[in-house]
């Protein structure tokens, strides 16, 4: 096996983080042995902070003839050492640093009086050490390290899966967290209280006092990560923690839940009731992201999204089956319903679409997590479950010390199924778009004949046909397809009444039921990417003038979703007179949809509080909470509302 990061890289490292003074000093050192890339020179990235920081690399007999600094894509700054001669690998270097971090936010960095986020995987809120692959991708090497943070009394800071001793002494509380297995670093500070629940791992949340749990939180947690290490694989870590993201945090950041090596990150909303399909989620990244990084850019999308969006498939289908057929097709209760079918469809319709293989930007969530977990889920189903997870547990064993490619994760699956899969790959993976079929049928006396046309690229495919009869009962036959037109005589007894093909949903394409409102919605689904690339005056320009055009016919509501993306953008922009009067047309309108409806009151009775207007924030709320239970409460209404409410009493 090849180690592929710098050597034996430790940390000694000490965070000083005062959340009232709004200051994160950092101080300590970093050694590791130096790889055969790194002969010339090493980087170290950090995230701008307040000022220069203090960098000083020492080691033996080196010098630095130059130290440049540029930024990288995730707008940290790389600092390069440049050696005065070429050093042999295994060199062994120490970094001292000193700096202040401060409280600029930065994707997944976040510092306030209530809560400090400093998240390894987005942010280089620690001088990283970079590492590259043979095809010349970087990532970061991952430490051992011992890491010290004080603060005041009475606040607790968190990293997940590590040794913990804590240190109590005149109002100052020192937490020492030690890491002896390679890792990547995140740390949380708030005012936390701590719950424990014992088993073969054991398992912590991290809630604040005020917040409402589940009471099934820890053990649901707790039978999930058991059901995905039989399918996945063992993950090695000494405990598992669940760390609340405060609900104000969630809302400004955009960030949903998020996993670190150990640990998932999860909004206040979100702990009231256990979804399985958001904890099945993070969980997978356990392995899809955390334990197993992606290398090169070919797949590597569906090696971190879609895997744990199938993760989060299984999960499902284990614990929550009836929701099965309904996560596939519409999206799952209470989970983003555009990560679905419908939601590909919507995206495929106005061409927000690319292959598997070659996903971008944002497409990488868009597109992965709707069409991509499908079509896993169908790999799975093809070469059949046990020897699907086989492989997946083959590559959890193999490659959590070096990185997976897309060529490698097939290879695995290849050689758990003992033939080639390219048939599968190329028709799934290396195009865009779905199949497309229509299904007619005819009874005579030779029997039932289906036929089934595809349109163009023709896929090979094994299709369910469910056959209703006229007295009500059904029978299931399979149909293999592999050509534009396929035509297939099955011997029925009785007279059928109906076929449906692929009643279930088990191949993603453009069913029947789904089509006409994917096509109708499919303009959200452009406004909506706009948005998650933070473009708000193009999405707003757009939006008012698919309502300018007028909306004929419209039967599933875009005019409302419009609106109420208008009122987002505005309330973003922080003008909240324009957003409250998007959100009052939008609740105004004659078709409204039940998933955005309780939000887009809440939205209003959150405009409501900021005004003190408690009328408006009454009428507002009583009707979230009403659209909410509408809808299966699926927006949990109840505790967003509570957390406003005791803000207006503040
Ligand atoms: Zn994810």
């Amino acid at each position: 096996m090849i180690a592929y990061g710098q050597k034996n890289l430790h940390y000694d490292l000490h965070v000083d983080a005062d959340l009232h003074q709004k200051t994160f000093r950092v101080n300590g050192s970093l050694s590791f042995e130096i790889a055969e890339y790194s002969r010339d020179s090493v980087e170290v990235v950090l995230s701008k902070g307040v000022g220069e920081p203090d960098l000083d690399l020492s080691g033996i007999a080196v010098t630095v003839a130059k130290r440049d600094t540029f930024r990288n894509t995730s707008n940290d700054i790389v600092y390069r050492f440049h050696f005065s001669r070429k050093l042999d690998a295994g060199t062994p270097l120490k970094l001292k640093y000193e700096y202040e971090r401060g409280a600029a936010p930065t994707f997944q960095y976040t510092l306030d009086s209530n809560f400090c986020m400093a998240s390894g995987y987005g942010s280089a809120w620690y001088p990283q050490v970079n590492t590259v692959d043979q095809d010349g991708s970087k990532g970061y090497t991952r430490g051992t390290g011992k890491i010290s943070v004080t603060t005041v009394s009475g606040i607790t800071a968190v990293m997940a899966a590590s040794k913990l001793d804590t240190l109590s002494a005149k109002g100052i509380k020192t937490y020492q967290f030690t890491y002896d297995r390679p890792d990547i670093f995140s740390l949380y500070i708030a005012d936390y209280q701590v719950n424990y629940h014992g088993g073969a791992i054991p398992c912590y949340t991290y809630t604040l006092k005020t917040t409402v749990c589940d009471p099934r939180l820890i053990a649901n947690t707790a039978e999930v990560i058991t059901f995905l290490t039989g399918k996945f694989g063992a993950l090695s870590i000494p405990n598992f923690s669940i760390i609340e993201l405060p609900e104000y945090i969630s809302e400004q950041t955009g960030i949903g839940g998020a996993s670190l090596l150990g640990g998932i990150l999860i909004p206040t909303s979100e702990l009231r009731r256990f979804n399985y399909a958001l904890f099945g989620h993070e969980i997978s990244h356990q392995w899809w992201g955390n334990l197993i990084e992606s290398t090169g850019t070919k797949g590597s999308d569906m090696l971190s999204e879609g895997l744990a969006q199938y993760g989060s498939l299984q999960v499902v289908n284990h614990f929550d089956p009836q929701n099965s057929i309904l996560y596939r097709k519409t999206g799952y209760p209470g989970y983003i319903k555009d990560q679905s079918g419908i939601g590909y469809l919507k995206n495929a319709s106005v061409g927000i679409d690319e292959p598997l293989t070659a996903l971008t930007g944002s497409n990488g969530h868009i597109i992965a997590d709707s069409k991509g977990f499908l079509v896993l889920e169908l790999l799975s189903n093809t070469i059949g479950k046990e020897k699907f997870h086989a492989a997946m547990r083959q590559i959890t064993s193999k490659y959590q010390h070096s990185r997976l490619t897309w060529a490698s994760f097939i290879k695995e699956v290849e050689k758990a199924n003992g033939s080639s899969l390219s048939w599968f790959f190329e028709q799934w993976c290396e195009q865009k778009g779905v199949p497309d079929w229509t299904t007619s049928w005819t009874q005579s006396s030779k029997g039932l004949i289906v036929e089934i046309s595809q349109q163009k690229p023709v896929y090979k495919l094994s299709i369910e046909l469910l056959i209703v009869f006229m007295d009500n009962t059904s029978i299931t036959k399979k149909i293999e397809v592999n050509a534009q037109h396929t035509r297939s005589v099955i011997a029925v007894r009785g007279k059928v009444k109906s076929v449906t093909s692929d009643p279930e949903f088990k191949i993603p394409h453009w069913a029947p039921d789904l089509t006409e409102e994917a096509r109708a919605l499919g303009k959200t689904a452009t406004i909506q990417k706009l948005r998650i690339e933070q473009k708000n005056q193009e999405a707003e320009k757009l939006a008012l003038s698919y309502i300018g055009n007028g909306i004929p016919n419209d039967r599933f509501g875009l005019e409302f979703r419009l609106l109420y993306y208008l009122g987002r953008i505005k309330a973003n922009e922080g003008n909240s007179d324009k957003a409250l009067e998007y959100y009052k047309r939008a609740v105004q309108m004659a078709v409204r949809t039940p998933d955005f409806l309780a939000s887009a009151y809440f939205r209003i009775a959150k405009i409501a509080m900021a005004r003190n207007d408690r009328e408006l924030f009454h009428w507002a709320k009583e009707n979230a909470l009403s659209a909410d239970v509408l809808n299966g409460e699926s927006d949990h209404m109840i505790p967003k509302i509570e957390s406003l409410e005791s803000s207006f009493k503040k």
